[in-house]
């Protein structure tokens, strides 16, 4: 399964991130064994005890929430942080980021969704990121692209808008002096709305429940 869904999304150059949440050990190692490296977790706690527990070569990512004082938790080891909120948690990272002499690559994760409860920037919100980074005040700290977390609906006509916006945003600011050559992901689409979310803009998938039943 997890080997023919990285094949169909690699000949569309879409990452596959299998999102291994309360998913035990054993059940991350079958799809490891069918060459799965990137996985994604939404809890820290949760992150922490699989990255020590699994092979090293397993690229970690971390799609949930997060708060600034567990960012120093995963800075030895994360690999793309894909929920960064804030121009708080951005400088967190950076700090943390620093004292492990690395940098840490992270998404902005934006508000795309109607519905009030979902985390994300307001577009207006980029700015003083942008101004941060011209500022030099975040050189451990590489942006990588854009997250987005669509509404929970089956209404096809809304999700691709919410889309289709994410891909219009990343657009606008491909040509930002502030952003490198790294600026190059948008991250959205789940089990349920993979392929419209790919159809839409979309060249990295978080994809849980469909691979693991
Ligand atoms: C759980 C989760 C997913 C995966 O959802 P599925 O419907 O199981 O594919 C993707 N993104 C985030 C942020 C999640 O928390």
């Amino acid at each position: 399964m997890v080997e023919q869904l990285r094949s169909e999304l690699e000949k569309q150059e879409v990452t596959l991130v299998a999102v291994s949440k309360t998913r035990s050990n054993d059940q991350i190692m079958e799809l490891y064994n069918g060459g799965q490296r990137i996985f994604g977790e939404n809890r820290v706690q949760e992150l922490v005890r699989k990255y020590n527990e699994l092979p090293k070569d397993i690229t970690w990512h971390l799609i949930g929430h997060l708060q600034s004082n567990k960012v120093k938790q995963i800075a030895p080891f994360i690999d793309l942080i894909h929920s960064v909120d804030s121009l708080k948690l951005l400088k967190e990272i950076n700090k943390q980021a620093k004292v492990h002499q690395r940098k840490i690559k992270v998404l902005l994760q934006m508000h795309i969704a109607e519905e009030e409860s979902k985390y994300g920037l307001l577009a207006e919100e980029l700015k003083e990121i942008w101004k941060a980074l011209s500022n030099g005040e975040l050189d451990n700290i590489l942006i990588c692209g854009l997250m987005g977390m669509a509404t929970f609906t089956s209404d096809q006509d809304k999700l691709k808008l919410e889309f289709t916006n994410l891909k219009n945003l990343f657009d606008s600011l491909i040509d930002n002096p502030v952003l490198t050559n790294d600026f190059k992901i948008r991250s959205m689409g789940m089990s349920g709305d993979y392929k419209l979310a790919i159809a839409h803009g979309s060249n990295m998938v978080r994809i849980g429940s469909l691979l693991f039943r």
